[in-house]
């Protein structure tokens, strides 16, 4: 008898496992309920001034920094028929605002913490405490704040110039508070054999070297929207959109979901769920069948952000893909993309540029209040300011709020995560930015791990359903 499987959540987790169970279980019969107007969650390419612009993730890692082959994105977009689509950075080179000035972002870090010290020069004052004591940094299993063994090991600067801006341009989240195991595992891993921190740096770095001229990230000519409607087209699943599932109860052989208005409700019954909603949502779900899950999930925090971007006719921008300003400079704007600059195939002929601002850290949201022409404003003052001359009128603009919307993995989230998954029957599997990653190369993975899960789950119980 035909399976079905419902997957919960129209993100780029879900979708990857709604193309993985096409792809693993053809006969399988899949729904994917997102409950917005459109799929692709935090991907969404829009439009600025005529060109495609990211409203939300802008590109991806281009390699699997747990085993050097291409990371799952990539290969999903080559699954999806995309692999001639995808193109690499033409300019690298970032910057770093210290003292309110653009200086080249040191090379050669893990994520902002130096395996050589001497990368910092002029950029960032090292207080070497990192003495080898003759056992590893960190115990079995042991997690930490990535700032607090940082600043032991390094001092402040190195966490408030290069760790914080680092790790904040990915989460919009505080080095103080983020889980070094859950936001840069290689790192923990070597801290768990290494004595000194950049000794673990350089472990980390040799077990997977860059390749030498090798891009590191990707995107989607055309946008990143591309993978989610090629996705959502491949995985031939039916599609329910403004469709929220609002309960979910166990049957004699699967799930029942209530979908839909509280005064309509209509009531889906399938084998198998793939949960690919971020945690809040996933807990309200889990409360039901899963209290002890739905509270390892439900204490996962969310930072927002609004990115701002702005079409400028003409503007003399430096080379650069783009810079980060660590929360020291006192700017609301924490990084920058110059979007033309960076990607070759937003170049335009007229010589609008586009560039793109994120604004909004963890625990400094006050700035996100101001409404959309005060923070564009904001955005064209400072930037001007730190780009050392006065940027022209935008010809355009748009904000985008992701109002909580990036996950804040503290110290223990992987613990959490898996005793989450451990307290769940297998028919139910957790997909998605709450548990393993940020990054959509890891939503991919996560996603193709849970359609797998629960795929095996229904072989292993052929008379369900
Ligand atoms: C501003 C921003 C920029 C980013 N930039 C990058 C980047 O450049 N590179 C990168 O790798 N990563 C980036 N990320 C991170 C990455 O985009 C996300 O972590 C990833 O896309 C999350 O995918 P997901 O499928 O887990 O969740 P989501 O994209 O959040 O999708 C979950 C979906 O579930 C739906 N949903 C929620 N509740 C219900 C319900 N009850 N019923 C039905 N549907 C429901 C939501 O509407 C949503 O569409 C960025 C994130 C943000 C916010």
């Amino acid at each position: 008898m035909q399976k079905r499987v419902a997957v919960i959540g129209g993100g780029i987790a879900g979708l990857a496992a709604a193309v993985r169970i096409h792809d693993a279980a053809p006969d399988t019969v899949v729904t994917i309920f997102e409950q917005g107007a459109t799929l692709g969650g935090k991907l969404r390419t829009g439009e600025l001034a005529g060109s495609p612009v990211e409203l939300g993730a802008e590109a991806f890692l281009v390699r699997d920094a747990a085993t050097g082959e291409d990371s799952p994105a990539v290969k999903l977009a080559h699954r999806l028929g995309l692999g001639d689509d995808l193109v690499n950075p033409a300019v690298g080179a970032a910057a770093l605002a210290v003292n309110g000035k653009l200086v080249p972002m040191p090379r050669g870090t893990l994520t902002g913490v130096p395996g050589d010290l001497g990368a910092l020069a002029g950029v960032a004052a090292v207080d070497d405490h990192d003495l080898d004591a003759g056992e590893p940094l960190l115990a079995e299993g042991e997690d930490v704040a990535v700032g607090a063994l940082v600043r032991r090991r390094l001092g402040d600067q190195v966490v408030d110039r290069l760790v914080d801006p680092m790790l904040g341009g990915v989460y919009a989240g505080r080095a103080d508070r983020l889980s070094l195991a859950a936001t840069m595992p290689a790192l923990a891993r070597q801290a768990r054999r290494e004595g000194t921190l950049t000794g673990a740096v350089k472990a980390a770095q040799a077990a997977f070297p860059r390749v030498p001229g090798g891009a590191v990230f990707a995107t989607v000519r055309g946008g990143v929207s591309r993978l989610v409607s090629a996705a959502a087209s491949a995985s031939g699943a039916e599609i329910r959109l403004g469709a929220t599932v609002r309960e979910l109860a166990r049957t004699p052989d699967g799930w029942r979901l209530t979908v839909g208005p509280t005064r309509d409700p209509e009531h889906v019954v399938v084998d198998a769920v793939v949960l690919a909603v971020p945690a809040r949502p996933a807990a309200r779900l889990l409360q039901a069948v899963a209290p002890g899950a739905a509270e390892a999930v439900g204490a996962l925090d969310y930072a927002s952000v609004a990115l701002v971007s702005l079409a400028l006719p003409r503007p003399e921008l430096p080379e650069l893909s783009g810079f980060l300003v660590p929360a020291e400079n006192g700017t609301a704007v924490k990084a920058a993309t110059f979007f033309s600059t960076k990607w070759a195939h937003q170049r335009r002929p007229d010589g609008v540029a586009l560039v793109r601002a994120s604004v909004g850290r963890y625990g400094d949201e006050h700035v996100l209040q101001r409404d959309d022409a005060e923070l564009a404003g904001i955005v064209h003052r400072e930037l001007s300011t730190l780009v050392d001359h006065s940027l022209p009128k935008p010809l355009d603009t748009k904000v985008q709020r992701w109002g909580g919307a990036l996950p804040q993995y503290a110290p223990g989230h992987l613990d959490r995560v898996a005793a989450a998954r451990a307290a769940l029957v297998p028919t139910l599997a957790l997909a998605g930015a709450g548990y393993d990653g940020v990054g959509i190369p890891i939503c991919v993975r996560s996603g193709e791990s849970a359609a797998d899960a629960v795929l095996a789950a229904l072989r292993d119980r052929p008379q369900a359903g």
